[in-house]
């Protein structure tokens, strides 16, 4: 008994020499003798592959991280935005909140692959049906639309209720709360790719999650977005502004930020 106890005292001083030995030096990150990963890029744990880039989370949930670009905030004013002729913005805004009015808004930034969250409220005074109820919309490059429609109990067609892809595929849940209440979409899209030719190589893609639900996961748009048609998808699909859409109904919009995308590795 007496033998077992100091030899474990003996290894446990051994194990503490060995871990102090090994933090005094530099201590080495990964491995450079596994075997590369299959797509021949890094080796597999491999120490050399850049870091990601340290983000700063925002505060509560929805709060813009530290990389976001605010396009809508509570201290900002309308001044991200112009109207779809380069004018300055005339929907009317009050402590942070952009209500639709007459013409469409949109980013004076362009975009291609981002995160973006927006934040809406159709009107709590309920008026018309179906597409006629608080409908609005995202659009993103200014072609694909994200429909903004009340949905609760609101019947319409489906690839045109609220989180449709607009004319192409109903959201996959009907995630809509009531009027008037405070909504969110978290929107992640890749731009459309064409080749030198200007021959599509890959089509727009896009997942949204509606009040925290997934209601789109990685689908692709057919083209861009149109009242009963699908247009086919031209270069000139490939980046463009965030636009909000004036469908004759006053729908409140708030706290709507965007950050790019980048690919593995680029810090
Ligand atoms: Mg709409």
């Amino acid at each position: 008994m007496r033998v077992t106890r100091l030899r474990a005292a003996s290894i446990g001083t051994m194990l503490i020499a060995a871990m102090v030995s090994v933090s005094s030096q530099q201590p080495k990150i990964g491995y450079d003798d596994t075997p590369m990963q299959p797509n021949g890029k890094w080796h597999i744990h491999d120490g050399n592959r850049p870091q990601p880039t340290m983000i700063t989370p925002g505060a509560t949930p929805g709060a813009a991280p530290a990389d976001a670009t605010i396009l809508l905030g509570s201290g900002t004013d309308a001044s991200a935005w112009q109207m779809t002729n380069g004018s300055p913005v005339t929907w009317p805004m009050k402590d942070g909140v952009l209500q639709s009015s007459k013409g469409m808004i949109q980013t004076k930034a362009q975009f291609t692959d981002f995160q973006l969250h927006v934040e809406f409220a159709t009107p709590k005074d309920v008026k018309g049906t179906g597409q006629g109820r608080g409908n609005s919309g995202v659009f993103l490059l200014g072609q694909f639309e994200v429909q903004v429609l009340d949905s609760y109990q609101n019947p319409t067609y489906p690839d045109g209720q609220a989180a449709a892809m607009y004319g192409q595929y109903p959201p996959l849940v009907n995630a809509s709360r009531p009027p008037g209440e405070w909504q969110a979409y978290d929107i992640i899209f890749t731009a459309p790719r064409f080749n030198a030719a200007g021959t599509l190589e890959k089509p727009a893609v896009v997942t949204v999650i509606h009040n925290g639900i997934v209601v789109h996961h990685a689908t692709a748009y057919q083209g861009p977005t149109e009242h009963k048609i699908i247009k086919p998808y031209v270069p000139a699909n490939g980046k463009g502004p965030i636009r909000l859409q004036d469908h004759g109904n006053p729908v409140h919009f708030r706290n709507i930020w965007i950050r790019p995308i980048k690919g593995y590795d680029e810090t």
